[in-house]
């Protein structure tokens, strides 16, 4: 009796003395590191690499990527990377030599948006030549997002292949079942309801996969802000569509889309803010909107409430 005590006192000591000197960090010491730009690219990364990658993402929920400048500290952490995965299309604005720099490297370097068929893009109006980077906002292109870093995945990690094609399956599954949300609820609402005004164009290929009519404020990317002539523009076409609701982004100052309010008022019409709209990033990390999938549910739930 005495000796099993004594076995069991031994055996917690030492259980403690190895947990106490236990590396926190472990996790972050398993599967290949991953550096993401957007909260949205890494939500899809680590959808698709589950265990096997550990990824770190750049920006913030909230952070406006058209603007964000990478740190000294950011482009370390690319180049100690084993893959880099951004958005492309220029959305990272102000990062594009800092992926060639990289890509002459031996890591895998890719943008989600490489392999969609350019067909699928929409012209970035005020720059020919360039596309419309929010591709997300339309399922069936962030499907092809998501097989495109499943490639990438397999190409890092080729032992194991199979679970990268199972859970790319099993993610595709998802967003099937979220389209199918996504189609509900519109049908909730008017065709004729289905206008949506918002700080800056990052909508429009919601509109065109999902029926709505769309109009941003302050063109494509955030970087060039709206004029006075074309705020009292879209108060006239407010005022005379008898628009319910407007809606304020997230990643972008909610000013503009007030200045807009009030000029729809000073034409003698009440235009309400419907609410904010996750634009270029995710929800808050912790929270059901942490997700690319929690992020469209929570906006497609704001646009249908404020419009019905
Ligand atoms: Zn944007």
């Amino acid at each position: 009796m005495k000796k099993i005590l004594i076995l069991i006192m031994v055996v917690s000591i030492l259980t403690a003395v190895v947990t106490g000197c236990g590396n926190p960090s472990k996790e972050n010491d398993t599967g290949y590191k991953v550096v993401a730009t957007t909260t949205l690219v890494a939500d899809l990364v680590k959808s698709i690499g589950g265990e096997y990658v550990n990824v770190q993402g750049l920006m913030g929920p909230g952070v406006d990527p058209h603007l964000y400048k990478a740190s000294a500290g950011d482009v370390k952490l690319m180049q100690n990377a084993d893959m880099v995965v951004y958005n492309g299309l220029h959305l990272e604005g102000k990062m594009g030599e800092i992926f060639e720099n990289i890509e002459a490297g031996e890591k895998v370097v890719l943008a989600v948006t490489q392999d969609i068929d350019e067909s699928n893009f929409i012209d970035f109006v005020s720059s020919p030549g360039s596309f419309d980077p929010h591709i997300w906002f339309d399922v069936k292109l962030w499907k092809e997002a998501a097989k495109t870093v499943a490639e990438g995945l397999k190409e890092l990690d080729e032992e194991h292949t199979k679970d990268f094609e199972s859970n790319l399956e099993k993610y595709l599954g998802e967003l099937n079942k979220l389209e199918e949300y996504i189609n509900k609820r519109i049908a909730e609402i008017p065709e004729e309801n289905r206008v949506l005004i918002t700080a800056h164009d990052a909508f429009n290929y919601f509109g065109n996969a999902y029926g709505f009519e769309v109009k941003g404020l302050q063109g494509i990317s955030t970087a060039s802000e709206a004029g006075t002539s074309d705020v009292r523009e879209l108060a006239k076409f407010i005022v005379e569509r008898k628009i319910k609701a407007i809606f304020v982004e997230s990643s972008v100052p909610r000013k503009s889309i007030e200045a807009l309010q009030e000029a729809v008022k000073a034409q003698g019409f009440e235009v309400e803010i419907g609410g904010e709209l996750y634009s270029d990033s995710t929800g808050d990390a912790g929270t059901d909107d942490e997700t690319y999938i929690g992020t469209f549910k929570a906006n497609i739930d704001t646009i249908i409430d404020a419009l019905k």
